[in-house]
């Protein structure tokens, strides 16, 4: 079944619901179509190795060169 996580951004709200076809979802609470697909509850916070942000990619942390 189609069960897709969303963020309301309307009033900051987090939902799950079914998705028939391609209708778009709304808020269960107020009713917005405004919303944030999120990925499943598999990776609720992915977090993807992106060089940007840390010292290198190096992944050395705390022994980093280039600290
Ligand atoms: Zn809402």
């Amino acid at each position: 079944m189609p069960l897709f996580s969303y963020h309301c951004t309307g009033c900051d709200t987090e939902f799950e619901t079914l998705v028939i076809g391609s209708e778009p979802p709304a808020c269960p609470d107020c009713g917005s179509t405004d919303l944030q697909q999120l990925l499943s509850r598999v990776a609720p916070e992915p977090r993807v190795a992106e060089p940007t942000g840390s010292c290198c990619a190096c992944e050395q942390y705390g022994r980093c060169a280039a600290a």
